[in-house]
């Protein structure tokens, strides 16, 4: 058990736990329904799930939904799915904000019986003119001093759609020279005829979200409400909306630092702008970091728990390196992929003293490191194919693969020899023929000097497959954004797809997700999207070697 200090949120709970303010520690993950969860949100997730946990108390998957212009059913369920996939486990039914709209029309309503919210009918340019500077205090509305009546009358005329969009607004009455803008008479409800994805033409007026949220928090009784840095002024009216509408054990807003991937896309406009472009084929392409696509590309719950626990919790915003998550994928893979052969780039091997028609089957570990994992069967034949730049006509010094009169170790097989080689017109080696010695059966090498050891693949039971290799799709020398235009600076190599590679038979039946480790290749996936039955198209997750150290 290793001894981890505990990151500030821990803090903060412990301390709320010690002096009484918090019974039970419930927590939320709250996204919009407007679009595909990625890593960034993973980390929330991971955080709030693992928290409710740590503290044996509850963690809610609520969405919010209070801005129906851009939420849509299909991202409800591709973001439970993704929830699920990581393997939060949430409290009972998943919530919808939605659900509470009446309750926040009570909330409203009650502040504008105390004397806190008034109706405005400046239009929204008026606002923002009103609402003054940061070196600036803003002016009232000449509508701030409205009757509690006659506010109330209003607001209930908005409500039955009286009003057309943009015409009225309920707004917080706070203080106009509040040095923090977001205190100056803040809108919380606005006039929208809009059809909402769950409760339909029900309402046409709709909260705002600073006013929304710690509603939907303290009807849930969230005990902490982890958001991201950017509400970090916003916590005063956080605390104004818990404070004036008199909820009993009030949520707590904690905020942390986004988590960001150097050279990495996030953002959503400019990964819907590589889909409309066609530089990727959807939001699960395997080169995005959504978490479909890192579910698509090979990435495990578990390497990306790793990553998170990895980046840690902090209030400074920074960005971690993409081969920090690459490593965890290599971690996780490590002792639990079967390492199989598979020849990206065949060249042809003919053992000239090995019988035709002859099918070998040769015992070989699943996982050197991992025994539990135990042996299959890989067939030899007169014919194999090998890596092409496992052999050299004219090999450099300390070049221990195949050339010319060399004896190499045929991965669990035998010792072959190079005994010739044939080229085409265009000096592309088309065959190379090699003896092997029937006594090294298995890689018995007593007493002899063999430095190489190359991987096969059986060409006549071998089986033909399609590989992906992934490059980033950025230029990372250039960065993501070209300062010039604020366009992406583009990486045009970032896909190589490999037709015709030729992988051991067993592969062919593998169906989609599982993963492998092709040996000297790297950790490969098998694509959920374009493989089928027996015709599997496999995605390189990530190469061995390493660039990350921890
Ligand atoms: P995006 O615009 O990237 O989708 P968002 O803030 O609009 O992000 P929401 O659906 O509002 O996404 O987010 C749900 C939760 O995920 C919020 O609590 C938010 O703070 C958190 N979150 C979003 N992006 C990140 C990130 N990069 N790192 C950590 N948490 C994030
Ligand atoms: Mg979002
Ligand atoms: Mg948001």
């Amino acid at each position: 058990n290793e001894v981890v200090s505990k990151n500030f949120i821990e803090q903060i709970i412990d301390k709320d736990i010690e002096e009484g303010h918090c019974k039970k520690v419930i927590t939320r993950f709250p996204p919009e329904p407007n679009g595909y969860l990625h890593i960034g949100h993973a980390k929330s997730i991971l955080l709030n799930y693992g928290l409710a946990t740590e503290y044996n108390g509850q963690f809610n998957m609520r969405f919010d939904d209070t801005n129906p212009t851009k939420e849509k059913e299909e991202f409800v369920e591709s973001i439970k799915k993704d929830v699920e996939w990581l393997g939060a486990k949430w409290h009972g039914d998943v919530l919808f904000a939605s659900g509470y709209f009446q309750q926040m029309y009570e909330a409203a309503v009650k502040l504008i019986k105390k004397g806190k919210a008034f109706v405005c009918d400046l239009s929204a340019e008026e606002i923002r003119q009103y609402r003054g500077t940061l070196t600036e205090p803003g002016k009232n509305s000449p509508y701030r001093d409205r009757s509690v009546e006659e506010n109330l009358a209003l607001f209930e005329d908005m409500k039955n759609g009286k009003f057309e969009d943009g015409t009225k607004v309920l707004r917080a009455k706070i203080d106009m020279a509040s040095p923090n803008i977001n205190m100056r008479d803040p809108v919380i409800y606005r006039v929208a005829h809009m059809t909402h994805h769950r409760t339909g033409d029900t309402w046409c007026i709709y909260p705002m979200y600073d006013f929304a949220h710690p509603i939907e928090d303290a009807i849930e009784g969230v005990s902490h409400s982890i958001c991201t840095l950017e509400f970090e002024d916003h916590r005063p009216l956080y605390d104004w909306v818990v404070r004036e509408l008199e909820y009993e054990n009030p949520p707590k807003q904690i905020e942390f630092a986004k988590l960001y991937l150097e050279n990495v896309v996030t953002g959503k406009r400019y990964i819907k702008k590589l889909v409309e472009d066609g530089v990727v084929d959807g939001w699960d392409d395997p080169r995005l970091v959504s978490i479909a696509a890192l579910r698509r590309r090979g990435f495990t719950p578990e390497s990306i728990r790793m990553f998170t626990k990895l980046v840690g919790v902090t209030k400074s915003q920074g960005a971690v390196e993409y081969p920090m998550l690459e490593y965890c994928i290599r971690e996780d893979l490590k002792p639990k992929a079967k390492r199989m052969m598979a020849i990206l780039d065949p060249v042809k091997v003919i053992v000239d003293n090995y019988p035709e028609g002859q099918v070998e089957y040769m015992e070989v570990p699943n996982n050197q490191e991992n025994p539990e994992m135990g042996t299959r069967k890989v067939p030899f034949t007169k014919e194999l194919f090998i890596e092409r730049e496992d052999f050299m006509e004219e090999p450099p010094k300390k070049y221990f693969r195949l050339f010319p009169g060399n004896e190499v170790r045929f991965m669990n097989a035998y010792l072959l020899t190079c005994v010739d080689y044939t080229k085409d017109a265009d000096g592309k080696i088309t065959e190379i023929h090699c003896t092997y010695d029937p006594e090294t059966k298995g890689g018995n090498v007593e007493g002899r000097k063999v430095k190489g050891t190359i991987h096969w693949v059986s060409a006549t039971e071998g089986k033909k497959a399609e590989v992906r290799l992934y490059e980033n799709i950025i230029d990372e020398e250039k960065g993501v954004y070209n300062e010039e235009d604020g366009s992406m600076n583009i990486n045009p190599n970032s896909l190589t797809i490999i037709k015709d590679a030729i992988v051991e038979p067993e592969l062919i039946n593998s169906v989609a997700e599982d993963k492998f480790q092709f040996v000297r290749n790297g950790y490969f996936c098998v694509d959920n999207k374009d493989s089928k039955e027996g015709v599997p198209v496999f995605n390189r997750i990530v190469s061995l070697k390493s660039s990350f150290k921890l």
